[in-house]
């Protein structure tokens, strides 16, 4: 089991964090940014999406920590909706209501790998997305 959470270095700092089996690492932008030629070297492959994305945000990415353990959830929230959100998705099978305004829509935008937040075509834009996402505490995965 995987677990992601804020953890305190032993310098004091924060960093948003992702522990496994074999130890803790930063995730997010708690890390340098990528390099492809690391991932080249592991055989990994990367999609010129996932580059560009690098690039985009490229000054984000840090290994200087965090002051507060609240400070290293919001790089990681930012982090999120930066990178792992899909605005424009649709389940036609199933009418929900928006998280704004309540009206029924089949639309929904996806914040990292499981969370759904329902929301109309007037809603569903980053901003209200910002405002609904609240910051992760501590989110497990197998
Ligand atoms: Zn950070
Ligand atoms: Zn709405």
């Amino acid at each position: 089991m995987n677990v992601y959470q804020s953890r305190q270095r032993t310098d004091g700092r924060w960093e948003f964090t992702m522990t496994d089996g074999s130890g803790g690492r930063g995730i997010g932008y708690c890390h340098a940014a990528p390099v492809l030629s690391d991932f080249v070297k592991l055989g990994i492959e990367v999609s010129e999406e996932e580059q560009a994305r690098w690039r985009e945000f490229e000054s984000k990415y840090h290994t200087d920590g965090h002051a507060t353990r609240g400070e290293a959830e919001e790089c990681y929230r930012r982090f999120v909706l930066d990178n792992n959100t899909v605005l424009e998705c649709e389940d036609r099978t199933q009418q929900r209501m928006c998280k704004v305004c309540g009206a029924w829509t089949t639309k929904f935008a996806m914040v990292g790998d499981h969370k759904i937040v329902q929301l109309c075509d007037a809603h569903r834009n980053k901003e209200e997305l910002e405002k609904l996402v609240c910051k992760p505490s501590v989110i497990f995965s197998s």
